[in-house]
């Protein structure tokens, strides 16, 4: 899959439609895009698959009902891309161990642990980013850090 500029406001809103059917209709959902935002250099396929691994976990964290926010914004010479929940949040003690591959707290057969560890390595091996979360119950953000300029492999 080819390395290109991308704007990452194209595959988050891709990923919102690809994902439609799974959003309930007591799930608001709130784009807070910078529109100035410069393309970044990156693997679009790849950031997409980012993009519906968080979607995917705020909307099961919500279980129905609450706020999905897809916020973006410049942090320095990095883009930053938060996917937020209102659902009951991480708790403190699970916060590192959610990126381990097959960590997950979700029933067999619903649930591969697998969704953050590739992120995780999408992000951070891929495109030399930072994955981080922050949490509180009613309001947990995952946050992707891309740098803007093109990174050595
Ligand atoms: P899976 O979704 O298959 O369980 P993931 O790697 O995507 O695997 O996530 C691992 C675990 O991290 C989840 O089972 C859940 O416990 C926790 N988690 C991820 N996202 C959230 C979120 N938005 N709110 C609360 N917990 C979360
Ligand atoms: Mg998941």
């Amino acid at each position: 899959a080819p390395f290109q500029w991308v704007d990452v406001h194209d595959g988050l809103v891709s990923t919102l439609i690809m994902m439609s059917g799974k959003i309930g209709k007591n799930v608001r959902v709130v784009k807070e895009f910078d529109r100035s935002l410069p393309q970044i250099p990156a693997y679009a396929g790849e950031l997409n698959q980012v993009w519906t691994n968080l979607v995917d976990n705020a909307l099961g964290a919500m279980k129905g009902e609450g706020t999905l926010t897809i916020r973006t914004s410049r942090k320095n010479d990095q883009v930053l891309v938060e996917i937020c929940d209102t659902g009951p949040g991480v708790p403190e003690d699970m916060r590192e161990r959610i990126f381990e591959p097959f960590f997950t707290t979700k029933p067999v057969g619903e649930g591969t642990g697998l969704g953050l560890d590739i992120s995780w390595r999408i992000v951070v091996n891929r495109h030399h980013g930072d994955l981080r979360v922050t949490s509180a119950p009613g309001d947990t953000r995952f946050q992707v850090l891309l740098p803007l300029t093109e990174q050595p492999e």
